[in-house]
């Protein structure tokens, strides 16, 4: 007999799971698996980005 039910349950190609919180990633927010998470590793490259001063100097001047 054919053993169907095991092939449910392999998946075509292996999930990776949500940088942020780990959780199986879905293919609209891939490679997270929510907006949010996604918004929150984005944030987190940018306001890391920023957060390096570069020239100090110049941005007192500005003030
Ligand atoms: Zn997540």
């Amino acid at each position: 007999m054919i053993d169907s039910k095991n092939d449910k349950v392999v998946p075509l190609r292996p999930k990776r799971a949500c940088p942020e919180c780990g959780r199986p990633s879905e293919r609209q927010f891939f490679p997270f698996c929510s907006g949010r998470c996604k918004d929150v590793d984005l944030n987190r490259w940018l306001s890391g980005s920023y957060a390096i001063p570069v020239r100090p100097e110049e941005e007192a001047d500005e003030e």
